[in-house]
């Protein structure tokens, strides 16, 4: 399997690095020619007006959009911005889920904070069922989900914080910043 990661900024490294500690194949996407031959993508964390415009710059908004109707893509935190339809202002989005978002739900940097969550469709991967703990970075929020698109997880609140349509992944955490390849490992399985 051939997974790129979007290198146009933010931590695109920690999930090439996760990738090659599960075996796979992991190469940096930056223009539309190096989407051939990938069986998937993952969207990094880092400054969702910043990535849009480079997408834009290198041509990319189109070849992602269409990337998307037929493989997996997985944003984490910025990259689940981009994927979503709506986050109520006027950036660059690929409107690849019917996800509404809003950004840096959580207040600033500051308030950065870590959670676990109860995930079970990741109770499969690893020895028993536990938490999955989550590092938030100037989160979004998924606000809502409709048409096809499901919630994944939530705070204990009932915030959404993770959402799944078909092969098409969102979280607004950042599992490349842990130890726990459990969500990589189910996102591999969403591109097999
Ligand atoms: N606050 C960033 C944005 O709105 C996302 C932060 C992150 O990816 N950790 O794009």
């Amino acid at each position: 399997m051939k997974i790129g990661v979007l290198a146009l900024q933010g931590d695109f490294l920690e999930h090439i690095q996760m990738l090659q500690r599960l075996g796979v194949e992991a190469v940096e996407v930056r223009l539309p020619k190096h989407l051939d031959g990938l069986d998937g993508l993952i969207i990094p964390g880092g400054e969702s007006t910043t990535i849009g415009k480079l997408a834009v710059d290198f041509g990319l908004l189109d070849p992602l959009r269409q990337f998307g109707q037929t493989h997996a893509i997985w944003g984490t935190c910025a990259g689940a911005i981009l994927l979503s339809k709506d986050i109520h202002r006027p950036q660059p989005l690929l409107e690849l889920m019917d996800i509404t978002v809003q950004r840096n739900a959580f207040g600033r940097q500051v308030n950065s904070f870590e959670a676990d969550l109860d995930i079970p469709e990741l109770y499969r991967f690893g020895e028993q069922p536990r938490p999955y703990h989550a590092i938030f970075i100037r989160a979004p929020i998924i606000e809502s989900v409709s048409g096809s698109a499901r919630v994944l997880a939530t705070l204990p609140d009932g915030r959404i914080v993770a959402a799944q349509q078909g092969h098409l992944l969102a979280t607004s955490f950042h599992p490349e910043l842990t130890d726990d390849t459990r969500f990589h490992e189910y996102f591999l399985s969403l591109a097999d």
